[in-house]
């Protein structure tokens, strides 16, 4: 597993953060080094892009993607549809080229409503100039219920499980070539006994992502709020025998030196834990 920089390669699984924040983005000198913008990660298994959620970090993520991938055809799966993981899909440059096709899916929606009302809904009036009649790209939108195994390209399989959050969310475990990654935002873990669910999908995993929005001192006041503190996060994955633990879904209160304070506190409790920062690469 290798950090920062390393070119996509013949590794299996090679994981990209282009926002890493929660609730809001923050950008500014205070959150330069960690980066402002809200909830998204690349992850390539192989030459298959998917992309999970669309905060503000996947208008950058499109950029790249027209201008250098020789990929036409990304899917993109949301944990749940709350701004700050899906106020980026209108700015995401694929849905504005023509010959794309671009696939949203969402595990937490139905029988509610689904994935495609909310696109509609977050690209209408009074929020939005441009419908989704206007995008160039083939737009499909894909519900499935959080629990579901999806098979969304040859190999490359992601078992799901319902996340503790308001309103539900869906938790990620994406395996690929004998390896597993798993994606756990947004995510309330609580202090008891954690979700048999949960932890099925963080088992053994090379890597989890995990909402680390809190530390133990912030957490009580932050009770239902739908979020984990890192120390939580330490506990998931040692119950979980997993191997590296990546915090992510930073608060936009902690600024660099209040990340950097994490970062060494979280890496004396379990060493080798990571703190996902803006273009921080890992490859698995
Ligand atoms: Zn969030
Ligand atoms: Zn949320």
């Amino acid at each position: 597993m290798a950090l920062n920089g390393a070119a996509i390669s013949a590794t299996p699984i090679s994981v990209r953060f282009w926002g890493v924040r929660g609730s809001v983005s923050c950008p500014g000198p205070s959150t330069a080094n960690y980066g402002g913008n809200t909830s998204c990660v690349e992850i390539r298994c192989g030459q298959h892009i998917l992309i999970f959620d669309a905060g503000t970090g996947i208008r950058p993520l499109g950029n790249a993607l027209v201008k250098l991938s020789p990929s036409t055809d990304f899917d993109v799966f949301l944990s749940h549809c709350h701004i700050d993981h899906l106020g980026g899909l209108p700015f995401f440059a694929p849905l504005f080229t023509s010959n794309q096709v671009v696939r949203v899916w969402a595990g937490n929606l139905q029988p509610v409503c689904g994935i495609e009302d909310a696109v509609r809904k977050l690209m209408s009036f009074p929020h939005f100039p441009i419908q989704l009649e206007s995008l160039k790209a083939k737009v499909e939108f894909r519900d499935f219920r959080a629990g579901e195994t999806i098979h969304p390209r040859p190999g490359v399989t992601l078992r799901t499980a319902p996340l503790k959050h308001p309103g539900g969310a869906t938790g990620y475990r994406i395996e690929y070539g004998n390896q597993s990654v798993a994606y756990l935002t947004d995510i309330e873990i609580g202090d008891g006994p954690i979700d048999p669910p949960l932890l099925e999908l963080a088992k053994d995993a090379a890597l989890i992502i995990l909402d680390a929005t809190y530390t133990d001192e912030e957490l009580p006041a932050h009770i239902g709020w739908g979020h984990s503190s890192w120390q939580q996060g330490v506990r998931l994955a040692n119950a979980a025998g997993a191997g590296r633990l990546c915090l992510f879904h930073h608060s936009p209160e902690h600024d660099d030196t209040t990340m950097d304070s994490i970062k060494t506190a979280a890496d004396a409790a379990r060493p080798g834990t990571m703190v996902a920062s803006e273009g921080m690469q890992i490859e698995i």
